[in-house]
């Protein structure tokens, strides 16, 4: 179903009526994990000021310590929803329980699977089953085609309004976080007609890195990137250390402007 045998086009998906697609390169932002009423309209306000037409920002946060801030749940995803009526941005936001489902979609314009649930079957196909567009985000061991697949859980249960997201994955090289692996965008996009954006922020998870590795993203072709900001880095209950502050994503949303989309690639 994700295949392009069968879908010569390329597809473009409408998350809250923004497209995501072949000839736009969409900027998503927002914070990492919402933290606080302030805090969340302060890095969506940001963010709508440099140009980014989706919110990102994690209620249910799955991290690797289990004594690391785990995100507010449901009181995270009702600051969401206040924040689109402030903003009018459509949200994205990650859902890691497949008993979560029903509720996260009730409050999301996009429902977002994180790297370590991307071979999560059961989560996979309760997302393909409630009607909201899907970001899957690449697991990071897994294979391009392995990410197909997981992609093919969703769109067996009758959705295909998913975005594919290279978010780096697992080497032996240890100065970034993960490895962001360019060749995967125009490699999945040859192979599948779903677009295919990049996270710059928890691919190198160093703020430095997050421009370099937006200009390798549209360089081959992303179909968007999704970055993290926050008003406070310094003060971030997760990821301060790759989050942009102001003046670093107006620079980030410049370059998207000026760095035209790879229109007519096959
Ligand atoms: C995120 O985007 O909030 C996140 C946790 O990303 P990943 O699943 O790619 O680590």
């Amino acid at each position: 179903l994700v295949s392009r045998d069968n879908h010569p086009e390329r597809s473009t998906i409408r998350v809250g009526g923004v497209p995501i697609g072949p000839g736009t390169v969409t900027l998503i932002a927002g914070p990492c994990a919402v933290e606080t009423p302030q805090q969340t309209l302060e890095a969506a306000e940001m963010a709508k000021a440099a140009g980014a037409t989706l919110l990102r920002g994690g209620a249910y946060k799955p991290r690797t310590s289990p004594y690391a801030f785990q995100g507010l749940g449901e009181a995270g995803l009702r600051i969401l929803a206040d924040v689109r009526e402030q903003t009018g941005l459509p949200i994205v936001t990650e859902v890691v329980d497949a008993h979560d489902v029903e509720l996260v979609a009730s409050y999301a314009d996009m429902l977002q699977i994180g790297t370590r649930n991307a071979q999560n079957f059961a989560l996979l196909q309760a997302v393909g089953g409630v009607g909201k567009p899907v970001m899957l985000k690449r697991g990071m061991n897994a294979t391009i085609e392995e990410w197909l697949m997981a992609a093919e859980y969703i769109a067996q249960r009758g959705n295909l309004d998913i975005v594919l997201c290279e978010r780096g994955i697992r080497t032996f090289e240890t100065a970034t976080r993960n490895t962001l692996d360019v060749s995967a965008v125009p490699v999945a996009q040859r192979l599948s007609h779903l677009p295919v954006i990049v996270d710059p922020s928890h691919s190198g998870g160093r703020r430095d890195l997050v421009l370099p590795l937006t200009r390798a993203a549209i360089a081959v072709g992303a179909d968007g990137v999704i970055i993290d900001v926050h008003p406070h880095p310094e003060q971030a209950l997760c990821d301060g250390p790759q989050a942009l502050v102001d003046g670093d994503l107006d620079e980030l949303a410049r370059v998207i402007r000026e760095f035209p989309p790879l229109v007519g690639r096959t």
